[in-house]
């Protein structure tokens, strides 16, 4: 009697080599994937056991990478965002083992319903909302009104949207008018965490210092334990001294639970404060992009592009991936992302580690030159395929079956 075995996995990724931070596991593993989720990470799983066997040996698999600043409400209205600012979240993302994505802030309170029926629920990537503190969210002069600045509002969408919203943005408060009643230093900060009170989520700021309202009160006296400062490498903070030090406000304020986030940007990210920061031991607790299409062909490229950067100013391998997966799952309230437990959706991502020489420039055009470079090769979201330019889970066209000359599904 011979027995056939039933098939138990639906794919088998076969011989990489893991990280997966949460789980401490930083070896060569199978992983299997089986109705959308995670079934098994393990070394030599029974290939006999999947429907399909793609090898990636050689190969790095992590998590699906998580973004947690991003610009992806594109069909934001014109009128309200001239620069046109959002990018296209599916264009983006899978080629660069990204799975989830956060924008942060495109929308305030009156646009967050749109901007789930026309991009949310649309795209295959996974999208999550930091709602802006100003109701009509980015960009325009509004955003310097206080009168535009609705705690209530941007509240009540959190709590009406928990599936979507993470937490409350504030951004671009620049404070150009004089102060009076209305205008004042921190109004903006203020009210961004009265709304992240009223619905128990954290707050992302992006801030411009000024001699009235300082970075370190900010820190220390403004934020709470678990709200993010995003653009931490950014020029107008002071993160290190002029000998290279890394100022105590920095430490202290992580102490306290405040969370530093990269947010790569258009114009918040120098090598004269990150590589010293990280030279003198400051590591931002997690990395992202802030795409938009000021950012996609200037300065940011991508995901894999500013987790190369963060790689090659001296960060291991492992901990650049744990920044892009368990920490950013951590920060946004969703601890059930970013690792690879048996059970957990099935968002992977496969990397090629290129060594040679690649350069990378930061917001002022200065390059650092580096010997390593990420390359995502293949991505599953929730388990189907969403990435595999190379064919990896192809057969060679010379053994393909008859169905080859159909077009598959999309
Ligand atoms: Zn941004």
């Amino acid at each position: 009697m011979t027995s056939v075995q039933t098939p138990v996995y639906d794919i088998l990724l076969r011989g990489g080599h893991v990280i997966d931070p949460l789980n401490n596991v930083d070896g060569v593993r199978d992983v299997a994937v089986k109705e959308h989720a995670i079934a098994a990470v393990a070394p030599n799983l029974n290939p006999a056991l999947a429907k399909k066997v793609i090898d990636v040996s050689g190969r790095y698999v992590t998590p699906g990478i998580l973004d947690i600043h991003v610009h992806v409400y594109h069909t934001r209205a014109p009128e309200g965002a001239p620069e046109g600012l959002s990018v296209l979240a599916d264009a983006f993302s899978f080629k660069s083992g990204v799975t989830t994505m956060v924008d942060t802030g495109t929308a305030g309170g009156r646009q967050l319903r749109h901007f789930k029926h026309t991009v949310i629920d649309r795209a295959r990537t996974r999208i999550f909302a930091f709602v802006n503190i100003v109701d009509d969210g980015m960009i325009g002069d509004f955003e310097q009104d206080p009168r535009h600045f609705d705690a209530e509002l941007a509240a009540s969408v959190v709590e009406a949207y928990p599936e979507i919203c993470v937490g409350i943005k504030t951004a671009h408060y620049w404070t150009h008018k004089p102060y009076d009643d209305l205008h004042t230093p921190w109004a903006a900060v203020d009210q961004a965490i009265k709304a992240a009170e009223m619905c128990g989520k954290p707050v992302m700021y992006d801030f411009w210092p000024r001699p009235e309202r300082t970075y370190p009160d900010l820190l220390l006296k403004k934020m709470r334990p678990g709200d993010i400062h995003t653009h931490v490498f950014a020029q107008q903070f002071p993160i290190v001294d002029e000998h290279g030090r890394v100022y105590r406000h920095m430490f202290e304020a992580r102490e306290r639970g405040i969370i530093f986030d990269l947010g790569h940007g258009g114009g918040s990210f120098w090598f004269r404060n990150g590589a010293r920061a990280i030279t003198d031991g400051f590591v931002p607790d997690s990395i992202s992009t802030d795409l938009h299409t000021g950012s996609m062909n200037a300065t940011v490229g991508d995901m894999q592009t500013t987790m190369s950067k963060v790689l090659n100013m001296g960060v291991p391998l492992y901990d650049v991936i744990k920044l892009s997966t368990v920490n950013p799952a951590k920060e946004i309230g969703h601890p059930e992302l970013g690792h690879l437990s048996p059970g957990a959706c099935a968002d992977v991502a496969v990397f090629d580690l290129r060594h040679g020489e690649f350069g990378f420039i930061d917001c002022g055009r200065a390059r650092i030159v580096g010997d390593r470079k990420l390359e995502c090769v293949f991505t599953l979201r929730g388990g189907d395929i969403v990435y595999d330019l190379g064919g990896l889970s192809a057969p060679l066209w010379t053994e393909a079956p008859p169905a080859y000359w159909r077009l598959p599904e999309a």
